[in-house]
């Protein structure tokens, strides 16, 4: 990371971009590469050939030794195995080598990586195959080639393969309808994604004491700290010289893999941060945002510092998310959800927002499902993220709008005319409505919708999957009707009238954490899924596997194999969690408490002996003694409960919403209580004061 180094020139520095392959492959091959990615063709071997001998070079000169099919399997982190470049050339001596075959197709033995049956273990191999439409880049010495990677049959074992096929549906889809408007120039609809990532930054020394932020990223203990976040000081307050070394570093780092991380700044949490790219095309947004948080994680190490992406590190503060920026951009420029000049533009703006709103009521327990996993739980709902209720912001001006078409009235501004799509122009909508709802999980900004129920470690791949295809079904029954026509202006018009009307239950301006609007919400019919185990059956329920089989981005098998995934998951974090909390309370907290307990008796004692009064030392004994018996039962519970967790995957992940995290919850209020009474010398690991405003 050279500092010296302009911007301009650091920039990208480490990818094999366009730019890069327009310079090293000959015109044939790179109109061939632009090609089949604007196309969707196929590459023939020998131009696989030309740019793998390219790509290799380049790497070479970069510095680089090995190679590596990177990929997203269902972990939600990325893997890679590296091969050199090295071929025996006789002599004791080698040459570098790197072929298109090599670059085209890998296979790995992919036995440990999650399939949910998809993978008879007799075939434990698996299929890596180059993504052409994601660049190229190195990472510590290995050029990464961006894949897919599915199974011996085919199937997707990954989550970029139903991403990209997600991208081809929605395109396809929204072309019809831009057609039905006259565009002809359109030949691509790309789905844009800003994802907005927030992170914690803690001292490396602090995270080495404490075993539950190592072994489940997150702390399961911790008594509040006289100050939390109630100051209100540290949300975009001046960034401290430690962190801004991090930060600064990061940027680098980033930008060198052609990341065009623009924005950072303190968030609410104290040690809380977020950094923001520009946004990009769907699929390089994910991969980046993978990098990204690979990234963020090695660079605090060089600081001597660790990056917690965990939903929720810290009770009692905020917790972390990332905003899922998301609209639908052509390859002409034109970005289809932001409100036009002109009637026509308008009337397509309208017709794209009506297929969204739509969307998202019809798919609305699908949506949560997508964002349900264990760490996330924490923060939907708990007053600082979006409720697990889905709702749709639109602001007054863009609502006003949808209501006197709804109304069929004047509409506010003018106060005068009906609003006539098609023929009217939209009142102006600000793309930057400062006092814009916080509280809503999909909020309308102008020229996009964020969604803002992600956590912040999950990949952004799911919910921008279920975004595609739900819009893609949408545009689709959308130009079913419209395509047979005969009055397109007319129709257009009473359709959209009626997809506003029949959907309005979803748009919600109001504060989403206001419990008036969770009794609001289920009047409507709005499904309420608190947790990940109450959302995930939404995963498979026919309505929502249908869409996807319909559309050809999940086969039933894969979505099934993906729902056992996360079930599994589900059950993995927990017993990891149940199993850590109660390894702490054994061999660190009950050991530390009793030790205290004791060493006051024995001083209580020695008072007595000597006639001087011993309140505080019997006084804090005796509850220290109550409060250590109490958490000795819970651990007890908790322990006795894991250990009759139900053999069915389902049936466990029911058990422990319902009846181990009770328990885990019982544990932690009493230890955080002896936390509070126990002398600070005897509490075996650092404290919530000492994590948080350390660095
Ligand atoms: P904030 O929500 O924090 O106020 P912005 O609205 O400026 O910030 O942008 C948040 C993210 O949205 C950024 O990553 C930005 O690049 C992205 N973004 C902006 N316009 C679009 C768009 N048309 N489609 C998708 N993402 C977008
Ligand atoms: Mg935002």
């Amino acid at each position: 990371m050279s500092t010296t180094r302009k911007l301009p020139e650091l920039f990208g520095s480490l990818v094999f971009n366009e730019e890069t392959m327009k310079d090293r492959l000959s015109s044939a091959s790179y109109g061939a590469w632009k090609t089949c990615v604007t196309e969707g063709t196929s590459l023939d071997i020998s131009t696989a050939n030309e740019i793998a001998e390219a790509m290799k070079q380049w790497a070479v000169e970069k510095g680089a030794t090995h190679y590596t099919h990177w990929f997203q399997p269902m972990t939600g982190v990325t893997a890679e195995k590296h091969d050199s470049f090295i071929v025996p050339a006789g002599g004791g001596r080698i040459i570098m080598e790197f072929s298109g075959k090599e670059l085209v197709r890998g296979e790995s033995d992919a036995s440990s990586f999650p399939s949910g049956g998809l993978r008879a273990t007799f075939e434990a191999r698996g299929y890596t195959a180059w993504d052409p439409t994601s660049f190229a880049f190195i990472k510590e010495g290995s050029l990464c080639i961006p894949t897919i990677f599915c199974s011996y049959s085919g199937h997707a074992l990954d989550k970029k393969m139903p991403l990209l096929r997600s991208m081809d549906e929605v395109s396809r889809q929204a072309i019809r309808i831009l057609r039905l408007f006259g565009d002809t120039e359109t030949k691509r609809v790309t789905p844009q994604v800003g994802p907005e990532q927030e992170y914690f930054l803690i001292d490396k020394a602090d995270y080495a004491k404490r075993k539950d932020l190592r072994m489940c990223g997150r702390t399961l203990f911790g008594a509040k700290p006289p100050r939390s976040q109630e100051l209100e000081d540290h949300y975009f307050g001046a960034i401290r010289p430690r962190v801004a070394a991090y930060m600064k570093d990061l940027d680098e780092t980033l930008w060198e893999l052609g990341i065009l991380s623009k924005t950072k700044h303190n968030e609410a949490a104290p040690c809380q941060h977020e950094m923001a790219p520009i946004f990009s095309d769907a699929n390089t947004a994910c991969d980046q945002n993978q990098l990204a948080m690979e990234m963020m994680k090695k660079v605090a190490e060089k600081h001597g510092l660790v990056c917690l992406l965990h939903e929720k590190p810290f009770a009692g503060v905020n917790g972390s998310g990332k905003h899922d920026n998301w609209s639908l951009a052509t390859d002409t420029g034109k970005n289809l959800f932001k409100p036009g000049s002109t009637p026509s533009q308008n009337a397509r703006f309208l017709l794209f927002l009506a297929a969204f709103i739509k969307g998202v009521d019809d798919y609305q327990d699908f949506l949560r499902a997508t964002v349900a996993f264990p760490g996330n739980d924490h923060r939907l709902g708990g007053y600082e993220a979006p409720p697990a209720v889905i709702s749709i912001f639109l602001g007054a001006e863009l609502g006003g709008v949808v209501e006197s078409i709804i109304k069929g009235t004047h509409f506010q501004e003018s106060g005068k005319r009906t609003l006539q799509i098609g023929v009217d122009v939209l009142p102006a909508i600000p793309q930057d409505n400062t006092d814009r709802n916080r509280t809503s999980p999909m909020a309308f900004t102008g020229n996009k919708f964020e969604f803002r129920m992600l956590g912040s470690s999950q990949s952004v791949s799911g919910p921008n999957i279920a975004l595609n295809t739900i819009m893609a079904e949408e545009l689709k029954q959308f130009a079913d009707q419209l395509e047979g026509s005969s009055d397109f202006q007319s129709d257009l018009q009473a359709l959209i009238k009626k997809t506003f009307t029949e959907h309005q239950r979803i748009i919600f301006d109001g504060n989403g954490y206001d419990d008036a609007w969770l009794k609001e919400a289920e009047a409507r019919g709005l499904s309420n899924l608190k947790s990940t185990a109450d959302a995930l059956p939404a995963y498979i329920a026919p309505k929502n596997a249908d869409l996807f089989v319909k559309h050809g981005i999940y086969t039933r098998e894969e979505i099934q194999a993906r729902y056992e995934i996360h079930v599994e998951n589900y059950n993995t974090v927990l017993t990891i969690e149940a199993h850590t909390m109660a390894d702490m309370i054994r061999h660190d907290i009950l050991p530390a408490v009793s030790a205290y307990a004791d060493a006051l008796c024995q001083r209580a004692y020695h008072k007595e002996t000597m006639g001087v009064p011993h309140r505080y030392e019997t006084e804090t004994a005796s509850r220290i003694a109550h409060l250590t018996d109490t958490l000795l039962e819970h651990c007890t519970n908790l322990e006795s409960h894991m250990a009759a967790l139900p053999a069915d995957a389902a049936d466990a992940m029911q058990y422990i919403h319902q009846v181990v995290i009770p328990d885990m919850a019982a544990a932690r209020a009493a230890a955080d209580q002896l936390e509070t009474v126990t002398d600070r010398t005897y509490w075996p690991f650092p404290g919530y004061s000492d994590m948080l405003f350390y660095v």
